[in-house]
């Protein structure tokens, strides 16, 4: 952190925080932070919330990989991608002073949707019907066919999303440092017509998957983009792949990805 030392606080006005919020803002400008009013201008993010909150931090600053992410909870119970309580004022200060902290670096998906407009998600891409009829999906892995999905929808995972939504899907958790994406169905309708593999697979950092979504009336569905939905009319291909950007966060030590699935899990 020594060399960075523009903070922005990402946070939502709720009256009820503020004060915390305050006195977190008034021990970075003590550390010798300033504190900047635009996500662009700062290297430092900390975002106010639990992982909701830290999804949003991260969108709304463009899934920077040239600045440091900071998430900081106000919930009681752990979150997966926060170091800090917004209570524990101490283990803040003492991470600052004493250099007691590392950097995490986490995988994020790249979404193309009909090859032009373009996402990164990091927790996962969703995409599921709209409506109470079922939708058909064609799913390739590069240029194999591999097969055709029936049923209420797919989700793309990162590693760091497997303990999110994939996880109600009975989905791997998958340690971050495997950078790869993981695919989940959700309610796939198997018989003699359509037939997939029914269980999620994992896919390596250099494969595309496309999901190109069959145009037979139901073809409007809603798709997930984290914590955001995405208003689109029709469409046809989303392509995924593992993304070249990283996204960087403050790691306490003795805090590994697999001490927050223990701590939250378990
Ligand atoms: P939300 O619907 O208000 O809350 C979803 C819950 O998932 C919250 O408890 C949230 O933690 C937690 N969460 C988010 N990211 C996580 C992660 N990487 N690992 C473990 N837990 C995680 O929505 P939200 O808080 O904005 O979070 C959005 C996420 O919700 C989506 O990205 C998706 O993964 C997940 N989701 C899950 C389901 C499901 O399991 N059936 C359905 C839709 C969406 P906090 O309380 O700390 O925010």
């Amino acid at each position: 952190m020594e060399s960075r030392r523009n903070m922005f606080f990402s946070y939502k006005k709720d009256p009820a925080k503020l004060n915390d919020i305050q006195a977190l803002m008034t021990i970075a400008k003590e550390q010798g932070f300033t504190i900047v009013d635009r996500s662009a201008d700062a290297n430092i993010i900390v975002a106010i919330g639990g992982d909701g909150a830290f999804l949003q931090a991260v969108r709304k600053s463009g899934f920077r990989d040239d600045c440091l992410y900071v998430g900081v909870t106000d919930e009681v119970e752990a979150s997966l991608y926060c170091d800090f309580h917004i209570h524990d004022r101490d283990a803040m200060i003492e991470a600052i002073q004493t250099a007691g902290v590392e950097v995490r670096r986490y995988p994020v998906l790249d979404v193309h949707l009909d090859g032009h407009t373009h996402f990164h998600c990091l927790n996962e891409l969703s995409v599921r019907s709209s409506i109470i009829k079922t939708f058909v999906i064609d799913i390739h892995i590069d240029d194999l066919h591999f097969e055709t999905f029936r049923g209420d929808g797919i989700v793309v995972s990162t590693p760091t999303g497997s303990t999110a939504y994939n996880r109600s899907l009975n989905g791997a958790v998958v340690d971050p440092r495997i950078p790869c994406m993981q695919v989940s169905e959700i309610a796939s309708l198997n018989n003699n017509q359509f037939r997939t593999l029914g269980s999620p697979f994992v896919l390596g950092d250099s494969r595309k998957l496309t999901l190109s979504i069959v145009q037979d009336g139901n073809d409007y569905p809603i798709i997930g983009l984290d914590n955001e939905a995405l208003s689109v009319q029709s469409i046809k291909n989303i392509e995924v792949e593992m993304s070249g950007k990283i996204i960087k966060t403050v790691k306490l030590k003795n805090n590994s990805f697999w001490h927050k699935v223990q701590r939250t899990f378990l």
